[in-house]
This record gives structure tokens, sequence and C-alpha cells, in this order.
């Protein structure tokens, strides 16, 4: 049922029916939603909405001293934010719960018992040893190919104050939950010898695996770390980036598609989606390109959708008070195509919806530059006043006859006068501008400009 509503909802052609394709993403709640373990996540279930399989979410939370509700918070609100909706664990349940380590301690005591009864465990000092098989392991990884290792030590699966180990619960979790990929960080490379053996030693099928690359900063060698600037998805949420826009971006590090495309709807994604087309280099976090495809996505929204996603922001600004709906409308209509993001719009927008903004520094110097601002603006006054209609066709021919008449050109007008309306250099389009200020703030703010030049 699951995997038919997979299905319907993003309308595959490629899709099984009734997959048995299960992953997991397996965090372990640190109070951060690094954007490492996003594309993590995204991956995983980028591959179970392709399969029309399953995604599970699974809290590695054995670590107990961080396992906070905020913790956990952080994490369900970043992925409800980016849409990877989990059809098993936290909030959700499922048929193979506890979906919470910390919870199904005795799940990991009757899988310690099968190992005991199959003597392939010893107690030294208190703690439990795995004995190792002694064979190599080989791993054929989806991305990284064959990888051989051997496990030439045994290796403690409880500690001697009775608590299991990581190998030991991300591997029977795995088990008990039938995940059939596990999709995981290259980071875990060096772990997969160790879950191997355990996997065979419990004689269940070894999931197929795939190790995503590395994360690397923008500039320098190492890897992200939280440290950095942008690498937490709480930032891209604070910030109003568009959640499509962070999610486009997150794929195409260590994924492409064939055409070379970057611009993808999730949904072409979802259909294009393969784990074995992953790169194995390490990707390259670049800030500058999740901006700039950022300001494509909030360029291209719908009208509607965007009043939708600015209305709050501007409202928690305080600059909706006294406004309808109709005129943020038609604000964002010719504000949109030269956005960069919703970020910006409470400083850039401000004086569609206040008397109370700032002249622009490095505008007025430009502007007080060149000709005759002062006179230009005195002229454009009295066309203004003049006009029967104040739209842009008719304000257009108005600033162009000024223009003739005085024989200059219609920048000498445009710019002071931008500047006056708007405090700003720059924005929308400069006739929409005023028609939707209005004739009466526009001759104001004028006047007020006059007043300080
Ligand atoms: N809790 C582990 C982590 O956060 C999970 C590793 C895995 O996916 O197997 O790195």
């Amino acid at each position: 049922m699951r995997a038919f509503k997979a299905r319907m909802k993003y309308g595959h052609c490629t899709l099984f029916m009734n997959s048995s394709v299960r992953l997991r993403f397996a965090p372990s709640p640190t109070g951060f939603f690094h954007i490492g373990s996003a594309r993590t996540a995204l991956f995983n279930w980028l591959y179970a909405r392709h399969t029309g399989g399953t995604f599970v979410l699974r809290i590695e939370d054995t670590d107990l001293a961080r396992n906070t509700p905020e913790a956990l918070h952080v994490l369900y609100a970043g992925m409800r934010w980016l849409g990877l909706d989990w059809d098993e664990g936290p909030e959700v349940g499922g048929p193979y719960g506890p979906y919470f380590q910390s919870e199904r301690g005795d799940i990991y005591k009757d899988y310690l018992e099968i190992l005991r009864k199959t003597g392939r465990v010893y107690d030294q000092d208190g703690a439990v040893y795995f004995k190792v098989s002694g064979e190599v392991q080989v791993i054929t990884d989806l991305i990284r190919g064959r990888v051989e290792r051997l496990e030439e030590k045994d290796f403690v699966i409880f500690r001697s104050d009775g608590t299991p180990v990581f190998h030991f619960v991300n591997v029977v979790d795995d088990i008990a939950m039938k995940i059939t990929h596990v999709v995981r960080g290259e980071d875990h490379l060096s772990n997969t010898s160790k879950h191997q053996e355990l996997f065979k030693a419990f004689g269940a099928p070894v999931p197929e695996f795939a190790h995503l690359p590395l994360i690397l900063k923008t500039d320098g060698p190492g890897k992200m770390s939280k440290r950095d600037r942008g690498s937490l998805v709480e930032e891209y949420i604070n910030r109003h980036f568009l959640p499509e826009a962070v999610v486009n971006y997150l794929c195409l590090l260590g994924w492409s598609p064939k055409e070379n495309r970057e611009i993808l709807p999730i949904k072409t994604i979802v259909d294009l989606f393969e784990l074995t087309a992953i790169n194995k280099n390490n990707a390259h976090f670049d800030a500058q390109k999740l901006v700039f495809m950022n300001a494509e996505y909030t360029r291209a929204l719908p009208l509607e959708d965007l009043v939708a996603r600015v209305k709050p922001v501007l409202t928690e600004a305080g600059l909706l008070e006294g406004y309808a709906d109709g005129y943020l409308k038609e604000v964002l209509a010719i504000a949109q195509e030269k956005m960069r993001g919703i970020e910006e719009l409470p400083v850039n927008l401000k004086s569609f919806f206040s008397d109370d903004f700032e002249y622009d520094a490095a505008a007025k110097e430009k502007v007080f530059k060149k000709g005759d601002p002062k006179a230009r603006l005195h002229e454009l006054k009295g066309a203004f006043a003049l006009l029967r209609e104040f739209n842009e066709e008719s304000l257009e021919i108005a600033v162009k006859a000024l223009a003739e008449e005085h024989g200059v050109s219609t920048g000498e007008y445009i710019h002071p006068a931008r500047l006056a309306v708007s405090g700003m250099g720059i924005g929308p389009s400069f006739y929409g501008l005023l028609r939707v200020i209005g004739r009466d703030r526009v001759l104001k703010r004028i006047d007020d400009f006059i007043q300080v030049m």
C-alpha cells in the first residue's frame, strides 16, 4: 500500500509496484542538522521513492547525553522542511519499531544470544568480544566498487558496562528492520568489513552498500564541519531559502543527471536517481551556487505561491500591518524578476510598506554627481501632478517628454526619482514601482528628498 502510494504521488513509470526495497537514515541526534547528514537522508529518500520502496528513520541515540527533545526537534523539523517524509520511524510508527536504539535493549540482548549459541562471542574483562572469521571481506559498494578488507582482530560488541557498541546495534537494526540498501557517508566505509562480518555471523543477507562521497569545504581541502558557515540546514530555514532549491542543490552533491541539467524538479530527480550514478569523487560545497539556485527558484515561483511564502516573513518584520494581500501581490509582481531570495525582502521592499526608510549612501553619491538632480525632481513633480492616469504607460510617456524637452537622458530623471521613492539605486522596474507606490506617496517622497539634497 505504501509503495503504491509513493508511486501514485510521484507518478513514476519505471517502478516496481510492490517494492521490498528498504532504506534507512540513521542519525545520531547531535542538536544540529548538518548539510552532510541532510544529503545522506535525501539520497536514501530519493532511492526509496525511486523504487517505490520504504524509507525508515531510525534514531541512533545510544549516547543518551545528547538525546534531548530539542536535538530531535531540530532533526525532524529539518527533514520535514526539506520534504523528506519517512514511512516508518518516530512519530509515524511502523512494524519494526521501536525506532529509537535507546528503546531496543531487549532486542540487542536476544541477538547477542544468537551469537553466543553459535560460538561467535566470548567474554573478556567484562566486555563481550565478537570473533572475526579470518576471511577477507569483499564489499561490492554500489559507488566505490570492490573493496577488500581483512578484519584481523576480534572486536568488542558489548562494553563492560553492559552497553552495546555502534557496530553491533547498527547491524542488528539493519537486519531486524529488513534494510536492503545501506546508503551512508564514506566515513563509514572503514566500518563496513566489521558490519559484513556481523551480517554473515547472523546468517543474514548482506545489504547493498553505497558510501557517499565526502562534502568538502567551499574553499580548501577539508571536510565541511558544523563550524563552517552554511553547513547547517537550520541556517537555510532561518534565512528563508526555498526548501526545493536547497534540495535540488543537495542532489547535485555527488549526483548529476546524464544531460548535465542542474535545475530539476524533485519529481524528475526521483525518476532519474540511481545509486550507481553517484560520483565517487568528493563533492565541494559551493555556497554561491546554492544562493544562485535559490534565486532561480524564487524568480520562477508562481506569484500566488510567492505571496504565500513572503507574507509570514514581511509580517514578522512588522511591514504588512494595514496592507491587504492584493497590495502585497502587486508589489511582488513587479519585484519578483529581480529577486535573489526572500531573505533580502524585509530590507529591499521596506519602502513599499513604510515611509521610514534610509537612502542608500552609494546610490545617493552617484545621483548627486550627475547633472542637476534637484531641477529634474522639480520637473517630475510638476509633470506627475498633472497626469490623468498614474500607470506605467502614462509615466513613461511623461518622463520621455521631459527628457526631450530639457535635452537630457531619461536616466537623469529615473535615478534620482528611484532613490527618492525607494531609497535604493536598483530595484523593480521604475514605472511599476511608481504605480504601486501611488501618486500621493511618490509626490511626497520626492518633496522629502528635495529637502535633504
Ligand atoms: N549513526 C550513524 C551516523 O550517524 C549511522 C551510520 C549508518 O548510516 O550506518 O553516522
